[in-house]
């Protein structure tokens, strides 16, 4: 999908945390599933060849066959289908699914999870990080599966709840304010963030 990608994950992983005010981890995947699926619609418009692999594979996953419906044209999403019809995997018996856009998101998580326990090693990052609203739950979850330190896993899951804490000033003072437009535009946006901070994001179109 991305070649050049894992050069610079730690770089990129570092920029959006102090940059986002979610969870950078979603953050970036969502911006590599992005852009891997804008490279795949061009290359399944432009190549029989990828078609073809596509259809052998089984397709994509329907979560991703929805998001590549809705970036692809009509055009391409008849091109592949046909594809599918013509030469998909399910003619072998073969009624599975390697969704290749899942495969290589997966790859790519696994690197940046990676880079992100490496970057919360440093004093100074950790400084940095708990000013933010952090990770999601799901992300913390993968996390803590891959830090060894019990010192560092007790930091992360107090900077978590801390994380959160801190919201509860906004939440009591937007829950005295009656009318819901008359909040600050700024304190409304924490509703998202706590929803994204619990429950981590999945797409950039809904
Ligand atoms: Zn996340
Ligand atoms: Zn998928």
């Amino acid at each position: 999908m991305i070649t050049e990608t894992i050069k610079n994950i730690d770089i990129e992983l570092k920029e959006k945390i102090a940059e986002v005010k979610s969870c950078p981890l979603c953050s970036l995947i969502m911006d590599y599933e992005f852009n891997g699926l804008a490279q795949i619609q061009y290359e399944v418009t432009h190549s029989e060849k990828t078609r073809k692999q596509i259809a052998q594979e089984g397709g994509f996953c329907d979560f991703h066959f929805r998001q590549f419906k809705k970036i692809a044209s009509g055009k391409t999403n008849i091109l592949l289908l046909k594809a599918f019809i013509e030469e998909g995997s399910y003619k072998k018996e073969n009624f599975t699914i390697e969704c290749r856009i899942c495969k290589y998101i997966n790859e790519y998580e696994k690197n940046l999870l990676e880079a992100f326990t490496d970057i919360i090693l440093s004093e100074e990052k950790r400084i940095e990080f708990n000013r933010t609203n952090g990770i999601c739950f799901v992300h913390l979850r993968q996390v803590n599966t891959l830090i060894r330190d019990e010192n560092t896993k007790a930091w992360l899951h107090r900077t978590h709840i801390e994380q959160i804490e801190r919201m509860k000033a906004d939440f009591n003072l937007m829950n005295t304010i009656n009318s819901f437009y008359e909040i600050d535009i700024e304190k409304r946006s924490l509703i998202n963030i706590l929803i994204e901070k619990i429950a981590g994001r999945k797409t950039g179109a809904l």
